[in-house]
């Protein structure tokens, strides 16, 4: 057993791959689906005489005709590319249509459709067992936590210091974001083109005040039970935390009771989580094969100068500040921790989820990183719900291009600064599920004047950019966690039971 322990590969390296053939198995079906088309004559579909069916750089187009007479075009199941003609998800198409959702799925499908529906399907099964475990575990583990820290006091110094971690990066990761959009100009450089389409739905957000105090007033839930069935993060956090507090108030033999049965519960959820994380390569490979299977690459080119100060951005966020705060900050190795890191950074690359890699990032740290359980139960979970680099810079970027396409003048300094604070608010309000960012933009768009539909501008290329930005939310908190264990490491002694009471 031991032998063959010692020739498997390292679980980073497993998820890598996982991830590469996942992604190169999804790019052959995408071409696959490209190849496809296919015409029905006939009454199999009640008034309709005549269906034709083609795929359109890996979209559906069908086309319909009555008689001689055509009657209307529809894509289905992507963004919408193309204005002019009719864009309908899935569902929306079924409910609508229902006698062409039937000839499309008897006719219309390629193989490489339906194997993605599929692999898509078994992918979210992944993702569900790791939600599945993140709830448990991060009461389980926040309670050991709070109980191991003692007291009060040096909770809230935590807090403190993980809100000014928060800020600080967020902040830094924004004007990052500012300057490459100012230097490279995305916006004047798609100004010619013009096949991106602008005929997004978007409904008007709620004023950011509004979104601030709705966050607020999470911090006390009603109902703690609800929150918990709901998975809401930030109640679940506080409520964890003052319960903890109070057994600590309480003392005496309840508290041996509340610290031994949280201290059975982590470990077990520990261990549950393993056995989910022994399952990532899979279910990476699941989700990066639907992720590029569905994804046609000509919507990319108009598009492209956007994408590259994006991902430029973020490159420089993750690989040039992040590293030089783990290096001076937590003294540690930014590559060597990068690769404890790895198999929650390719997960949440893989997922675009901050909230479902949870689990993957809390045994990652303390199991492959030794961060201890105190810092990580508490600096982790609250990252997954307000710390998001990745997705302050994307607001950033993705609001400076709008205004480059969309106006004559450049946007003015007091309204970049506008922006600026803005994504820093929305990004703290945003949760950490995929394409979260996209919503909470309308904030921002509101926030300086922008027409919101322009938003359209940007959809087609928002799956690709959220598994980047996921990325680099992930990173920071785990670097965030780096930081707060070496500052609380050296500002206290280890054992917390040696500190005299003050
Ligand atoms: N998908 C991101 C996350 O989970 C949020 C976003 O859309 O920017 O962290």
């Amino acid at each position: 057993m031991s032998e063959t322990k010692q020739t498997r590969l390292a679980l980073h390296w497993q998820i890598l791959i996982g991830m590469l053939v996942g992604g190169l198995i999804g790019i052959l079906l995408n071409l696959n689906a490209r190849e496809y088309s296919i015409t029905l004559v006939g009454d199999a579909a009640g008034s309709f005489t005549r269906v034709e069916l083609q795929d359109v750089n890996s979209m559906v187009l069908i086309t319909t005709y009555e008689g001689s007479e055509e009657t209307g075009s529809y894509v289905i199941g992507r963004s919408p590319v193309y204005p002019g003609i009719t864009h309908y998800d899935m569902d929306e198409f079924r409910a609508e249509y229902p006698e062409l959702y039937w000839m499309f799925q008897q006719y219309g499908r390629s193989w490489a459709r339906w194997f993605s529906d599929w692999t898509d399907r078994l992918g979210d099964l992944f993702l569900r067992m790791l939600k599945m475990v993140a709830i448990p575990l991060v009461v389980f583990s926040l309670t050991t936590g709070v109980l191991g820290l003692g007291k009060a006091e040096r909770i809230g110094k935590m807090f403190g210091r993980t809100m000014l971690y928060y800020l600080c990066t967020s902040f830094l990761a924004i004007v990052t974001g500012l300057l490459f959009v100012n230097v490279v100009k995305p916006g004047e450089r798609a100004k010619s083109a013009t096949t991106v389409a602008t005929d997004a739905i978007v409904e008007s957000a709620e004023p950011i005040s509004v979104m601030l105090f709705s966050q607020l007033e999470k911090m006390v839930p009603t109902n703690p039970m609800h929150a918990l069935a709901e998975g809401d993060f930030l109640s679940i956090i506080c409520f964890t935390i003052v319960f903890a507090l109070c057994a600590l108030l309480a003392g005496g033999k309840t508290l041996e009771t509340i610290r031994d049965g949280a201290e059975a519960g982590f470990e077990v959820m520990m261990k549950m989580t393993m056995a989910v994380i022994a399952l990532a390569p899979l279910g990476v490979c699941f989700l990066m094969l639907n992720a590029t299977a569905l994804n046609g690459t000509d919507v990319f080119a108009p598009l492209a100068w956007y994408m590259i100060t994006v991902l430029l951005a973020l490159l420089f966020h993750a690989c040039v500040t992040l590293p030089l705060i783990i290096k001076f900050m937590a003294k540690r190795n930014p590559l060597d921790f990068a690769r404890c890191m790895s198999p929650a950074l390719l997960t949440a690359f893989s997922s675009a989820s901050s909230n479902g890699t949870l689990p993957l990032t809390m045994a990652s740290v303390e199991k492959r990183a030794g961060i201890s359980n105190q810092t990580s139960s508490f600096v982790l979970p609250l990252g997954a719900t307000i710390n998001m680099d990745g997705t302050a810079l994307y607001e950033a970027v993705a609001v400076l291009f709008i205004a480059q396409h969309t106006m004559d003048e450049p946007l003015s300094l007091g309204l970049q600064i506008t922006v600026a604070l803005t994504a820093l608010l929305v990004s703290i309000g945003a949760a950490g599920i995929p394409h979260a960012g996209l919503v909470m933009m309308v904030i921002v768009l509101q926030a300086v004047g922008l027409p919101l539909e322009m938003q359209g501008l940007i959809l087609a290329v928002d799956r690709v950019l959220d598994m980047f930005r996921t990325s680099v939310n992930v990173w920071s908190d785990s670097c965030g966690c780096a930081v707060i264990d070496r500052i609380s490491k050296t500002a206290a002694p280890a054992n917390p039971a040696q500190v005299p009471e003050s």
